[in-house]
């Protein structure tokens, strides 16, 4: 799809006209994906983050907020918990938390390699070092989620300041090592961000292509009332010409326009839009495009404080959790998928590496 198309679908709000968008989205999905809604047990391990962005609440500067970080048994409770509801993946996501460090990591990766062998592990732990990403892929990580955020550098830069280990902060760099590594890879960006424009969002979507992602996660910006850029919205958002809503239409229709351009990534309906709309979030985002949701195991305790931004959903029991998110699957007429469910971008772009791999050792002259 075109620059300009994306662009005039983005400021589309004939219900009519946007259905036809959500038949696309879905007939896509459908197509290069099939009806297995894959489920990732989302296991929150530290709300520390020595970075300070002006958007969320974990920010270094939050210092209203009591911080936590799990032990390794705890983390690898979360992860039995996990294929016990007969979930294929666990996610490992924290704020960038230094004392989390590489040798820790990579033994809680090295075992739930070994306790839990056919769990896929997904990290969100930030931006961390080459070195660190390697080696938590040598001990068996599959996957890596870094969201852009938002593609527009200035807005990016304003939002986002470097933290003290780095001068500048490029999340593009770090999703080519991640790729590079053998990572399959995962980014997206926040919808709604004041200052962000049509004309930018449209860039973001065109980046999703370009970078071919495997897995794209996108959601709308939520004001966090004790954060820089939560006071701004609160004071400044009514009214701005031009400005992207953060709202339920606007992030679904990010999701059907990146299921348009990245036809086989794994595309989740996201924690955000269900915290808007408790009732239909998830529901609409899989209409809409997406075919993944990561449900919550982080323990109760642990997940009040991980405040990255107010009303987050999934503050209900796991197995109550479950039972929601299974019932609406079926009432849809999708199924709980059986198996990892890794991206079709991703099996496809490595059996092509590999091909190419076989292809040049046969090129090579024998001894
Ligand atoms: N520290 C890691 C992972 C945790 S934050 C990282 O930054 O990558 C995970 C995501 O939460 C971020 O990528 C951001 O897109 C999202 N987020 C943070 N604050 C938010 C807010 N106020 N509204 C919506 N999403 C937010
Ligand atoms: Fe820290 Fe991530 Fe929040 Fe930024 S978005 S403050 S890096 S947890």
């Amino acid at each position: 799809m075109e620059r300009g198309e994306i662009l005039s679908w983005l400021r589309q709000d004939d219900p009519r006209e946007l259905e036809r968008l959500w038949g696309l989205a879905d007939s896509l999905r459908q197509e290069n994906l099939g009806d297995e809604v894959h489920l990732r047990g989302l296991v929150e391990v530290s709300s520390h983050c020595g970075r300070n962005c002006l958007y969320c609440g974990l920010r270094r500067n939050n210092d209203g907020l009591e911080r936590y970080r799990m032990g390794e048994e705890e983390i690898l409770a979360c992860a039995s918990r996990a294929a016990e509801l007969g979930y294929f993946t666990v996610v490992l996501q924290s704020g960038e938390d230094r004392a989390l460090d590489t040798g820790k990591v990579s033994r809680v990766i090295r075992r739930i390699r070994q306790e839990l062998p056919s769990m896929a592990i997904t990290l969100s732990l930030g931006e961390r070092s080459t070195e660190e990403l390697a080696l938590w892929r040598e001990s068996g990580a599959d996957r890596y989620l870094l969201r852009f955020e938002t593609s527009r550098r200035d807005l990016y830069r304003m939002i986002h300041p470097p933290s003290g280990d780095d001068s500048t902060s490029d999340r593009f760099r770090i999703l080519h090592q991640l790729r590079a590594l053998g990572y399959e890879t995962g980014s997206g960006v926040m919808v709604g961000i004041p200052g962000q424009s049509y004309s930018d969002l449209a860039d973001d979507i065109l980046a999703f292509g370009s970078l071919d992602l495997d897995m794209i996660g996108s959601g709308p910006y939520l004001p966090h009332p004790d954060t820089p850029l939560g006071r701004l919205y609160r004071a400044a958002r009514a009214g701005v010409a031009g400005q992207v809503p953060n709202s339920l239409e606007m992030a679904c229709k990010v999701i059907a326009l990146t299921r348009v351009v990245c036809p086989q990534a794994n595309i989740p309906a996201t924690t955000a839009l269900a915290a808007l709309d408790r009732e239909s979030g998830y529901r609409l985002g899989l209409q809409r495009g997406a075919n993944v949701v990561m449900p919550n195991l982080t323990p109760p305790r642990y997940r009040a404080l991980y405040q990255i931004y107010p009303g987050k959903a999934g503050l209900s029991g796991e197995e109550e959790q479950h039972a929601a998110v299974a019932g609406m699957i079926a009432g849809i007429g999708r199924r709980v998928g059986a198996s990892r469910g890794d991206s079709p971008n991703y099996l496809k772009r490595t059996a092509t590496a590999h091909k190419q791999g076989r292809e040049m050792k046969c090129l090579q002259p024998q001894a």
